[in-house]
């Protein structure tokens, strides 16, 4: 069920397409003059996000991965053959990650295949979907090498799976680090302010005030 399409910021229009048994929120995000855009984390259910795509008439002009889990990037490979576009993301620390994605567990269901990035991200790099800026912070923690899409335009955070409504993410898979991810969170999302919003990798999203307050995986 796609949860929102057409959603305008502006210039700016995403859709959220939750794919996979994971229901990890696929994104995807275009200019309505231009209709170019990028997909956010194709983790699966590619006929699903490939119909979505024909619907908005959005011409994809690159794949942006958040880190290197089967449910965000287990799809990415084949789109990105489907559409002839680059990869972009997440840094590097997940190289690892996304080559050996097809051993990642759990297993889903469906294709997968492994992803070599054509662009590995760097904290404070910017990526353009369509001319639209997006600062990227690499926050560690969930894994060595995710990553968070910024608009600062639209006060807007692609977070991936660093943080969820109501909690952070998780660290009991391999390589996942509590700490270094409630530092990650504390030092380059949370001073962002307030007013932030964020779609995040599983389930609905939250304003990063909402998370500060209420959060229990944040309180000091
Ligand atoms: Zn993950
Ligand atoms: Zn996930």
């Amino acid at each position: 069920m796609v949860n929102s399409v057409d959603v305008p910021l502006g210039k700016l229009k995403f859709a959220i397409i939750p794919v996979t048994s994971m229901h990890q929120n696929c994104t995807l995000w275009w200019d309505d003059i231009s209709f170019e855009g990028a997909i956010v984390d194709p983790g699966g259910d590619l006929d699903y996000v490939k119909s979505v795509v024909l619907k908005a008439r959005m011409r994809p002009r690159k794949i942006l991965l958040t880190h290197g889990h089967i449910d965000h990037a287990g799809g990415a490979r084949e789109l990105q053959e489907a559409f002839d576009i680059d990869i972009e993301g997440p840094h590097i620390d997940d190289a690892f990650l996304l080559k050996g994605l097809t051993r990642q567990e759990p297993k889903l269901g469906q294709p997968v295949r492994d992803v070599t990035s054509g662009h590995w991200l760097h904290d404070g790099d910017t990526v353009y979907v369509a001319g639209h800026p997006f600062e990227v912070r690499h926050c560690p923690g969930h894994t060595p090498g995710s990553v968070v899409y910024i608009s600062h335009k639209h006060k807007l955070i692609i977070m991936g799976d660093v943080m969820m409504r109501g909690r952070i993410g998780s660290t009991d898979l391999p390589y996942g680090d509590r700490d270094a991810l409630i530092e990650s969170i504390k030092s380059k999302i949370l001073p962002l302010g307030d007013d932030y919003s964020f779609i995040c990798g599983h389930g609905g999203g939250s304003s990063l005030g909402a998370e500060r307050t209420a959060n229990p995986d944040l309180a000091v």
